[in-house]
């Protein structure tokens, strides 16, 4: 018989798995036992709509079988089958890869996490078994198929024989070796043990012979009995009391394939106007494609414990599609159809209180587990952001008091109350600087001086930052200033005297620093604002220097140009010598405002258009 070979991602996956990277073997098991419920859930929906397939709910059973002395271990169910085809497809490759994307020296702990993303899987069972035989029928077809592989040399397919419709999993178990006792999967008590821990929710009985020993008249006597290992109740519908911490965290791992735990738990039951059970969950970090236009939101949908919509989106707003879970309501009817939801009254309601649910739990993560809100923030605090500036920003109220940013005075994220609640007698702004990194508006020169005067400075590092704080405008009436800006207002009376004085009696001088930077700049200026620095750019209008180099990398013809003022610092030794320069010698004076410019603008993060022109400016002046 012709040995097939495995496409090239699949080989991949699979050598991972025979190596057993995966410390948490027994999870297979649950990987088997969900396929086989989906499998069930399959013909169940086929029932419904297919008058040809006769089916009874009853019947329904997912069964283990343990043999010793063969050393195997048998899942088998009574769901859809597999087709010829199907079993070449579906096994031959990896289900869920998508646009998966093996590199070639895989890390271990970026192959955890790639295992994690795109669940285990039915491989996952190659993590015990050195030969997997998987003999299904399909209720498409009156053959059955037998599909083998003992893993990397490749699989292969023959017709076979089987009653009924369905698919039967054995896994030839590996010996035990020194470092894993894989003979415990060939234990009772153990498979038992796994049932209960990951699958015990399952909605359809998952049955085994177990054996009882008895000591009748001193002599033993064993017993064998079918029993059902599973309890069949959803987890969301158990008592909150009874459920450890663990068992929800196997579900969300199963459920929604992450390989870390979720950051937090949502478990809410509510009883009114419309009765629901929520379980949800926040995740710990942001999904691989979180922030594409392929991540959907919503979350699963059911009635009465019966799924009706796997990703129900009309649940969750776009600020929260981060959040993961379930809803299950029996004010819902079961054939209501994905139109008829959206208008649905009770499910409005259900979204709203989720809503309120969400935000109320960060609300409280925020203030009583900073740390871990700073970790949510960092995967999620994105999505909240877009959530303000979205929309002309009509969640903004919901949304502000959920925003941190990293404050120049405390040195770690604060929120916007955190700043109010600390402003110095008389501030009436609330400061901000926008940069690539807390180091990089470190140096900014517009900074120092904010700085010295003792206010507290937002520092903004997102592409969106300053979207989000142009949305916002004020908070409690407090309105944002950026650093940078030309109307940063921070000079006494007499010092803004001063400078005035200074700036009219040097006119002649910097109308012609302004004329050799032609559009560069629409005002060239002496300023008290720099401290150590000789010299700044500021803005004028609502275009900083930060959202024009944002702008400029995106991807649009049309750029979009801030109003660029060129400061100088006047008590630097700088300004002295440009005004005596201009006297002496006042052409020599634009090869200064060039030289400066670029200097302010390279400050700033931002290119030269003239790189090797300014560079020769310098040297020119060097070498005399
Ligand atoms: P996933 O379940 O995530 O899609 P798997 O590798 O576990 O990935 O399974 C691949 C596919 O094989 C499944 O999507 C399903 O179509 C099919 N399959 C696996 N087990 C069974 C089963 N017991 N009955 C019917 N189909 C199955």
């Amino acid at each position: 018989m012709k040995k097939k070979q495995f496409k090239a991602e699949s080989k991949k996956l699979l050598d991972l798995m025979i190596n057993s990277i995966y410390t948490n073997k027994e999870i297979f098991l649950r990987e088997l036992i969900s396929n086989a419920s989906d499998a069930i859930d399959k013909l169940y929906y086929r029932s419904l709509t297919d008058k040809k397939v006769k089916i009874d709910r009853e019947d329904f059973q997912i069964e283990i079988a343990i043999d010793k002395d063969n050393k195997t271990l048998t899942i088998s169910d009574n769901g859809c089958g597999m087709t010829e085809e199907e079993l070449e497809n579906n096994l031959g490759t990896i289900a869920r890869s998508g646009s998966l994307d093996f590199k070639e020296n895989l890390k271990k702990e970026d192959a955890i996490n790639i295992i994690g993303q795109f669940g285990v899987g039915f491989y996952s069972a190659f993590m015990v078994s050195d030969t997997i035989t998987v003999t299904s029928r399909s209720i498409d077809s009156k053959d059955a198929f037998t599909w083998e592989s003992s893993g990397a040399d490749g699989y292969s397919i023959e017709k076979s024989e089987r009653d009924s419709v369905g698919t039967t999993i054995t896994l030839k178990i590996k010996e035990d070796t020194e470092e894993e006792k894989y003979s415990e999967y060939l234990d009772t008590n153990n498979i038992e043990r796994i049932v209960k821990k990951y699958s015990d929710y399952i909605r359809y009985p998952i049955k085994m012979e177990v054996e009882h020993v008895h000591t009748k008249d001193d002599k033993e006597e064993v017993h064998k009995e079918v029993e059902t290992l599973n309890s069949m109740i959803p987890l969301w519908k158990k008592e909150k009391k009874e459920i450890k911490e663990e068992e929800y965290q196997n579900f969300y791992h199963e459920k929604f394939f992450d390989y870390e735990d979720a950051m937090k738990t949502i478990h809410t039951s509510v009883e009114g106007n419309v009765s629901y059970t929520a379980l949800l969950y926040i995740p710990s970090h942001a999904p691989y494609d979180f922030y594409t236009k392929e991540y959907e939101k919503g979350l699963e949908l059911y009635s009465n414990g019966v799924l009706i919509m796997e990703k129900c989106a009309d649940l969750l707003p776009d600020y929260f599609s981060f959040v993961k879970g379930l809803v299950d309501s029996s004010d819902l009817s079961l054939n209501i159809s994905r139109e008829m939801l959206q208008h649905d009254r009770q499910l409005q309601l259900i979204a709203k209180n989720i809503e309120k649910k969400v935000k109320k739990e960060l609300e409280t993560m925020l203030e009583e587990k900073r740390e871990d809100y700073e970790k949510f923030f960092k995967a999620f605090g994105m999505q909240l952001k877009f959530g303000i500036y979205n929309q002309f920003g009509i969640h903004k109220d919901v949304l502000q008091d959920l925003m941190i940013f990293y404050s120049s005075k405390r040195e770690k994220m604060i929120t916007f109350k955190e700043y109010i609640d600390d402003m110095l007698e008389g501030q009436d702004k609330i400061y901000y600087a926008a940069g690539e990194s807390i180091d990089k508006i470190n140096l900014l020169p517009q900074v120092e001086k904010v700085k010295e005067k003792g206010y507290e400075i937002l520092y903004l590092t997102d592409y969106t930052d300053e979207f989000v704080i142009q949305t916002l405008m004020n908070y409690d009436g407090k309105e944002f200033m950026n650093v940078s800006s030309e109307s940063l207002d921070l000079d006494t009376e007499e010092e803004k005297e001063s400078i005035k004085k200074e700036n009219e009696s040097n006119k002649t001088l910097l109308t012609s620093m302004k004329d050799a930077l032609k559009e560069k700049v629409t005002d060239v200026r002496f300023t008290n604002r720099l401290k150590n620095h000789p010299v700044c750019l500021t803005t004028e209008g609502p275009v900083s220097m930060e959202m024009e180099k944002i702008m400029s990398a995106m991807p649009t013809e049309e750029k979009i140009k801030a109003n660029a003022i060129m400061e100088i610092n006047d008590s630097h030794p700088i300004a002295k010598k440009l005004k005596s320069l201009y006297k002496e010698n006042p052409e020599e004076v634009s090869k200064y405002a060039q030289i400066l410019y670029a200097q302010a603008r390279l400050i700033e993060g931002l290119t030269l258009d003239n790189p090797a022109e300014i560079s020769s400016l310098i040297v020119d002046m060097m070498a005399k």
